[in-house]
């Protein structure tokens, strides 16, 4: 056991707040940075388990994530519980200054239960059963996994919820993963319950799914079933309300296990891994549903930009609950599931644990610890690599550890961000409806991305948040596209007193999906002094330009140069509206294609490169970068702490506005200095005390 981990023997999430108070279980308690990740001691004969913790110790391991697809051994026969091992490896655990991340293992129900009632089984939209053999082989609506899952969730609480290890409860993984939607008979009738419950009559159904298109007029809602296959387009009101729906099983799931630890253990925390942006869930609900916010990132390595999409995702994390989260799973270098999978070159892994503390993360955990050597992961890397201590990999755990514990006073700083971007699931799932749209090219990730990449590039701090919230106190507020808007939240929008810039295709439906009337923008047309003549989707290929009217904008000269724009364009009608830029050339020459009114701005197309418009909007709103840097580096705050990334392959040289200390060499930085290519500095500066987050 090394002084670090003695010293630790008794520890603290103290930093990481949930609305408890800190977490914390009898004498448990962990502090600083949470480092370690996924343990699987039962893939492994018990004599490896004395090695597994001492290498955790030595490494700086303070927490593991444990029994995550246990359900099989913990609970081989239906009622008959088998702890024995999983005691033995918490209290070794414990013994080494671990803290358990302990999961309640309903991930992986187990054969006896899916042979005693196949129903548990999910099926497909097509009508396939999708078969034991995998992971996640369950039904969402399942009453009888639900109660399965319960029983053991009691079982595991009885029995750990004292135990001196226990610092946070994991619960599932990876919700929506494989399977976010079952089409079973027992999920129909549970979305019919879900229906009654939202519409109140089958009269109020018929209206919001504007049945009387395609003959679809329901006399009772044991006639309606899940969006199943059918022979043409479904109607998009249903699959508008299954989206929800499926959402909502899956944190009905979460809530159930919830409420058994909640009562159980009211002091330990909770969670469950969230899986960077997705689609199926919306995680805004889902974050309101627990204590702390964890996720999942798998940026690949052969990418050079998955550090930006990956930066977004970390982002969210932060604005989730607007407090410091867990970085619960990453890969030390490649995964197993792509279908080439790159590993990380030298310091990469490093670099990327440190991006995500960059933005908000009080943890760096990893799938896995020790690199299995069977399953379909067995080639996905671990903190131990099948090469054991001599394998290049553990030369890079054991440096991560050590960057942590030099990191360790970060630990529940907050960042301040002047710029939001907003991200609202309901209207995400209304944009991405199949087969009825103008275009399906308008993806909402590739809009996001089109705003955050230049924001990213320039160091500007970025909140993210959903439709409908209080804005006050951010500068910008950028809507990268908010396809169904309902009133209430263009009438938030509308009260925000910074600068606004809408996106095109936004305020076109209402919650049910039905067009506004009078067209785009719908609620959105005063505040923008406009209305959406037509759609102009453009033709994959087709490139469309976009020239700056003379003097409209600042520094848009008689010959500033056209911007080309791509996927999406709109004829405009505008009311009351300066004219920023005209389309140039083709069908749509000549008419309007940004426009501003008061302190909102509109595009009403896809440019290649939003970074005119943007950096306009934020000199005029006074947004200021984290830090001035060259093309590679990232720049962000917590508090006083400035991280500054090398993401590129060759030394940056920059100079620094305010000198401090680099928390990663002991060095006293000031003025010029150069990062090594994939290396960073974390610099504590004189900047007052900490900020929290809004
Ligand atoms: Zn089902």
């Amino acid at each position: 056991m090394t002084a670090f981990s003695t010293l630790h023997y008794e520890f603290c999430i103290q930093n990481i707040t949930c609305h408890r108070s800190e977490f914390r279980v009898g004498l448990t308690r962990v502090s600083g940075l949470l480092f370690g990740g996924d343990y699987n001691p039962e893939q492994w004969p018990e004599r490896v388990w004395e090695e597994d913790v001492r290498l955790m110790a030595e490494a700086g391991v303070n927490m593991a994530t444990v029994a995550v697809f246990s359900w099989s051994r913990l609970e081989p026969r239906p009622g008959e519980y088998d702890f024995g091992w999983l005691d033995r490896v918490l209290d070794l655990l414990h013994e080494h200054g671990v803290a358990a991340d302990l999961a309640t293992a309903t991930a992986t129900p187990p054969p006896w239960l899916v042979r005693d009632h196949p129903e548990v089984l999910p099926v497909d939209a097509a009508g396939t059963r999708l078969e034991f053999g995998s992971r996640q082989s369950y039904c969402p609506s399942s009453p009888v996994f639900r109660d399965a899952a319960v029983r053991l969730v009691r079982a595991m609480a009885a029995r750990y919820g004292r135990h001196p290890a226990l610092a946070l409860w994991h619960i599932g993984n990876e919700y929506a993963d494989h399977v976010l939607e079952c089409f079973c008979a027992e999920s129909a009738r549970h979305f019919r319950t879900w229906l009654e419950s939202r519409h109140g009559t089958v009269d109020g159904l018929n209206a919001a799914w504007g049945t009387s298109c395609w003959g679809q007029h329901y006399t009772a809602f044991d006639q309606v079933e899940p969006p199943r296959k059918a022979p043409g387009p479904v109607n998009p009101a249903q699959v508008l309300d299954w989206r929800r729906f499926c959402s909502d099983a899956l944190l009905e799931c979460f809530e159930l296990e919830r409420a058994v630890l909640r009562e159980a253990t009211p002091d330990v925390p909770v969670t469950t891994n969230f899986m960077s942006i997705l689609h199926g869930l919306d995680y805004w609900k889902w974050a309101a549903a627990e204590d702390v916010v964890s996720d999942d990132a798998y940026p690949d390595p052969a990418d050079p930009e998955s550090h930006v999409a990956v930066a977004l995702s970390y982002d969210l994390m932060r604005s989730l609950k607007r407090r410091p989260w867990i970085l619960l799973e990453q890969a030390a270098s490649a995964v197993s599931w792509r279908e080439v999978n790159a590993p990380k070159p030298p310091g990469m892994m490093r670099l990327h644990s440190l991006q995500a503390l960059a933005h908000g993360a009080d943890g760096a955990m990893f799938f896995q610890w020790r690199q299995a050597r069977y399953g379909p992961e067995k080639f996905h890397s671990a903190l131990l690599p099948h090469g054991g201590t001599a394998a290049r990999g553990w030369r890079d755990t054991l440096r991560l550890g050590a960057d942590l514990r030099r990191l360790a006073e970060i630990a529940g700083t907050g960042t301040r961000a002047d710029v939001a971007l907003l991200l609202d699931w309901d209207s995400w799932w209304g944009l991405e409806a199949p087969e009825s749209m103008p275009s399906d090219r308008l993806r909402l990730k590739d809009l996001l991305l089109s705003w955050y990449r230049p924001l990213h590039a320039r160091g500007v701090a970025v909140d993210l948040v959903p439709a409908g919230r209080d804005l006050s106190g951010y500068r910008v507020v950028i809507v990268p596209n908010l396809y169904l808007c309902t009133p209430e939240q263009a009438g938030r929008l509308a009260a925000f007193d910074g600068h606004l810039v809408v996106g095109p295709f936004s305020g076109v439906v209402d919650a049910a999906d039905q067009v506004h009337d009078g067209g785009a923008p719908g609620p959105l047309r005063e505040l923008l002094g406009l209305t959406v003549d037509e759609f102009w989707p453009l033709p994959d290929g087709r490139v469309q330009r976009v020239r700056p009217v003379t003097g409209a904008v600042t520094g848009a000269r008689a010959d500033a140069a056209a911007v080309p724009a791509r996927t999406w364009a709109e004829w405009l009608r505008v009311e009351d509206a300066e004219v920023l830029a005209r389309y140039e050339g083709g069908d749509l020459d000549g008419q309007p294609a940004i426009t501003r009114r008061g302190r909102a701005t509109y595009l009403s197309c896809l440019l290649d490169d939003v970074t005119p418009v943007l950096s306009e909007v934020l000199a005029a709103a006074g947004v200021r970068p984290v830090a001035d840097v060259p093309e590679g580096v990232e720049a962000t705050r917590r508090g006083p702490y400035l991280f500054l990334l090398n993401h590129a392959t060759t030394p940056a040289r920059m100079d620094l506005a305010e000198p401090g200390t680099d928390l990663l060499t002991g060095r006293e930085l000031r003025g010029r200095i150069e990062i090594p290519a994939r290396d960073a500095v974390v610099l504590r500066t004189g900047a007052g005390p900490t900020e929290g987050e809004r």
